[in-house]
C-alpha cells in the first residue's frame, strides 16, 4: 500500500528531495500544492518536474479517505460517514449557523473525529460504545476537511475537534494537523477557528500550552465531582478535577484565550444548587464560558446500569440552570442539538452502518 504523502514529515519530505538531488524550494512547492491548492493527483501539480511526478506517483497517495454516506438534516447539518482504507468508519459533522437577522449563513463549522471508535468510554456517548478502533493519521484527520470542502463546494470557517475519539490521546497526529492547518503558509485557518475538545487529559493540555500555534480549548467537564466523573468519564481516574483545573489555568496563563466548557445537562443528576455553585466557581477560576448541551439520547445502544441513569434535561431544565449561571455573572450558552433527524449522537450513524459489537435496538 501506498504511504499517503499528508503522512510524511517536513524533514522527511526534505530528506528525500536531497536524496533526489530535487532543490530545497520542491518541498515546498509539494506541501503547498497538497495542502494550500489541495491538489488530488501528482500530475495536477504543473510547477514539478516530470521525473519527480512520476517518483511521487509512484511512492505515494494523495488521498485515502472515502466518503461512504451523506445525511442531510432538515437544520442544515450534514453528517459524513468515511472509510478508512482499513474498512474501519469515522464520522464528521457539518453545521451552518445562520445570521440572526438574515437567512445567510454566517459560519460553517466542521466536527471532526481525530479515533475510529473511542478508548476512553464515557458513558452517555455512543462513540465511547463502539470501542476503540485507531487512532487516525494527519491524512484522516486533514482529509475530512478536505473532502467535505470540496463534496458541498464551500470553504468551511471553523473546526472542532469533537467528533469520534478523544484528541488529546492521539496527540503527535492531532497537533501535527493543527500545525498544517494553521501555517500561514497555506492559508487555511486562524489557530483562534479551531476548538480542541478534550474530555480532560491535564499532562496534554499542558504540552499543548507550548506548541507552536496553541488552539482554542474547550473540556467536557459535564459533571463537577470527582465522584461522578470517575464513574460516568473514566478518564477522570487519572487526570482527577484538581490536575484538569490546574492544566486548564496553565493552558490559558500561556495562550490568553478564554476557555470553553462543555456541559451535558442530565435530569437529576448534575442539576442542582450545588452542581451550580461549584460549576461557577470552576468557570471563574480563568475568563471562561459554559456551553450547555442537550443529551443525545443513546437508547439505541446496550445500556449499562450507569447510562440507564442519565436522562434527558427538559428545555425548562436547562434554562433554569442557564439562568442560575447567568446570575452568577458566567457566560452560558445553550447549544441546539443538530441533526436529531439523521443519527446526530456521534458514534450513532457508525453504530448503525456497521452493526458489529454493540448490540443495536431498531430506530422506529
Ligand atoms: S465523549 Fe469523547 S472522550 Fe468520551 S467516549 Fe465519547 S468520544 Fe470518547
Amino acid at each position: 500500500m501506498k504511504k499517503n504523502i499528508k503522512n510524511v514529515e517536513l524533514e522527511d519530505l526534505q530528506n528525500i528531495m536531497v536524496s533526489l538531488n530535487q532543490p530545497a524550494y520542491r518541498t515546498e512547492q509539494i506541501r503547498q500544492a497538497i495542502f494550500k491548492f489541495k491538489r488530488t493527483s501528482f500530475a495536477q501539480i504543473s510547477n514539478l518536474p516530470k521525473n519527480l511526478k512520476d517518483y511521487l506517483e509512484e511512492q505515494f497517495e494523495i488521498t485515502s479517505l472515502q466518503i461512504k454516506t451523506v445525511r442531510k438534516s432538515l437544520d442544515g447539518s450534514i453528517k459524513f460517514l468515511f472509510s478508512l482504507e482499513d474498512g474501519n468508519l469515522i464520522e464528521s459533522v457539518y453545521m451552518p449557523w445562520y445570521d440572526d437577522t438574515s437567512e445567510s449563513i454566517e459560519r460553517e463549522t466542521l466536527c471532526i473525529s481525530s479515533m475510529s471508535g473511542c478508548s476512553v468510554g464515557c458513558e452517555f456517548c455512543a462513540t465511547g460504545k463502539l470501542g476503540f478502533k485507531r487512532n487516525l493519521q494527519v491524512s484522516e484527520i486533514l482529509e475530512q476537511i478536505f473532502l467535505v470542502e470540496q463534496h458541498l463546494n464551500t470553504k468551511l470557517t471553523n473546526i472542532v475537534f469533537m467528533g469520534m475519539g478523544e484528541p488529546l490521546l492521539n496527540y503527535n497526529n492531532v497537533v501535527q494537523a493543527i500545525e498544517i492547518l494553521t501555517d500561514p503558509n497555506y492559508e487555511l485557518f486562524s489557530r483562534k477557528k479551531i476548538t480542541l475538545s478534550t474530555a480532560g487529559v491535564a499532562n496534554k493540555i499542558k504540552q499543548l500550552a507550548t506548541t507552536n500555534r496553541p488552539v482554542k480549548l474547550a473540556i467536557s467537564l459535564h459533571f463537577t465531582t470527582n465522584i461522578l466523573r470517575n464513574q460516568i468519564m473514566p478518564i477522570n481516574l487519572s487526570s482527577p478535577l484538581e490536575d484538569l483545573m490546574d492544566a486548564v489555568e496553565i493552558y490559558y496563563k500561556s495562550t490568553k484565550m478564554p476557555i470553553t466548557y462543555e456541559y451535558i445537562l442530565f435530569a437529576g443528576l448534575n442539576d442542582t444548587d450545588e452542581d451550580v455553585k461549584r460549576l461557577v466557581k470552576i468557570a471563574r477560576r480563568v475568563p471562561s464560558r459554559v456551553n450547555i448541551i442537550p443529551f443525545n439520547d443513546i437508547s439505541f445502544i446496550r445500556q449499562t446500569n450507569l447510562s440507564k441513569d442519565l436522562k434527558i434535561a427538559t428545555k425548562e431544565q436547562i434554562k433554569n440552570f442557564s439562568d442560575k449561571l447567568k446570575e452568577n455573572g458566567i457566560v452560558s450558552i445553550t447549544r441546539d442539538s443538530f441533526g436529531s433527524d439523521i443519527e446526530a449522537a456521534c458514534g450513532q450513524l457508525t453504530l448503525s452502518e456497521t452493526k458489529m459489537s454493540v448490540k443495536i435496538k431498531p430506530i422506529n
